[in-house]
């Protein structure tokens, strides 16, 4: 854990928040030298990305990090690194955005895709199976929405026997809970948009690497120079405002998800909840080895009845907002079902809550209101 959000001191203004440098260009001395050699051109390099690439990477207890315009640009940084044949192995059911984007691009440029189911290492070995070489082994836990757990030690030691590299979604978990790289992830990928910044305001990603010589860090960083898939200096100087608050706000809503699930799975309404808090959550148990403090602030919970009922329920809350998206300080619902394509792999009476930092009585008045007019 990190006392302080970042060392920023300004010496000569004695100020204590780290300024916002929107010029995209750098001036060079009369040796035609640049100034300050770090500071070129702003696909390179802004200084106001450094406060937050440094915290995250801090966070993550990672080599380096850097950000990116969206959590996806960050996601295809990362798939850009492989090549026509390579062979890749992702999780079959995970946050949407990625699988259908990864499926499209790999199948787009022959990238081998694989896909096993992310509460199941054997399912994992399965997915290596008849192929010579594996390159990319891709995670994501507690996976979005269905909250499978995977055992981050177990598939880094499948990714060292089979020479993969071992990239790890960290979105929902947070580093606040999780640090993949100290169970044996080569890279972190987060959504900052999410948890990170906190108040639903930027869009961003972020890579952390174990290792600035991972030679797929050489050619993350390169692309992000050369196809300059960049966040704006407003939106890096408003994602390390955020940080300085991720313990208070993620410790918060994820203890108020913890109350919240033990709730809702005593209610006569609802007939499942996913919370790997829970203990009788399948997950359980190889959460509790590497999440610790809490188990994040999203779950989803399956009401009785079908898609009608879940509907009703979403549309009856009053203070929880119907909307996409997680990690920010107002409570979420979503009917996944609903903005997913048919042949999607979620039932149609889940709901998704992703849980902030409201009241957590008020939270519950809300759901207990709407999940009463099914009962
Ligand atoms: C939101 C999200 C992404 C994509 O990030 P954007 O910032 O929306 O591009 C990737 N993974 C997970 C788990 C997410 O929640």
């Amino acid at each position: 854990m990190v006392a302080k959000a970042d060392d920023f001191l300004d010496t000569t203004t004695g100020a204590i928040v780290p300024p916002i440098q929107p010029s995209t260009t750098f001036a060079r001395d009369d040796r035609y030298e640049p100034i300050n050699p770090a500071n070129v051109y702003t696909r390179d390099c802004n200084p106001t990305f450094l406060p937050a690439e440094n915290i995250i990477a801090e966070l993550e207890g990672g080599d380096a990090c850097a950000l990116f315009a969206s959590g996806m640009a960050a996601v295809a940084a990362v798939f850009y690194t492989l090549t026509t044949g390579s062979h890749a192995v992702i999780p079959g059911a995970m946050y949407w955005g990625v699988l259908s984007w990864t499926r499209a691009y790999c199948d787009r440029v022959g990238i081998v895709l694989s896909e096993y189911d992310p509460a199941s290492i054997d399912s994992l070995e399965a997915a290596l199976e008849g192929h010579a070489k594996t390159d990319l082994i891709w995670v994501e836990t507690p996976s979005n929405p269905l909250m499978g757990v995977t055992d981050l030690s177990e598939v880094a030691r499948i990714a060292e026997r089979v020479g993969a590299l071992m990239v790890v979604d960290n979105t929902t978990a947070t580093p606040v809970f999780t640090q993949p790289i100290k169970h044996g992830a080569h890279i972190v990928m987060h959504s900052a948009t999410k948890s990170l910044n906190g108040h639903s305001d930027v869009l961003a990603g972020a890579l952390v690497t174990s290792d600035e010589n991972l030679p797929a860090w050489q050619l993350i960083k390169q692309e992000r120079h050369g196809a300059g898939a960049l966040p704006g200096s407003f939106e890096a100087w408003l994602l390390q405002r955020g940080l300085r608050t991720l313990y208070l706000r993620v410790e918060r809503a994820a203890a108020t998800t913890q109350w919240l699930a033990e709730k809702l799975q005593a209610h006569d309404a609802v007939s499942g909840v996913m919370y790997p808090g829970l203990p009788t959550d399948p997950g359980h148990e190889t959460a509790k080895k590497q999440m610790h403090g809490g188990f994040g602030s999203l779950l989803s919970f399956e009401v009785i009845g079908g898609r009608e009922n879940a509907l009703a329920v979403a549309g009856a809350l009053q203070l929880i907002v119907s909307g996409t998206s997680l990690g920010g300080v107002e409570t979420l619902i979503e009917h996944r079902h609903s903005v997913e394509p048919p042949e999607t792999c979620l039932p149609e009476n889940l709901l998704r809550l992703a849980v902030g930092i409201e009241d957590k009585k008020d939270l519950w008045d809300d759901l207990e209101q709407a999940l009463a007019k099914l009962t």
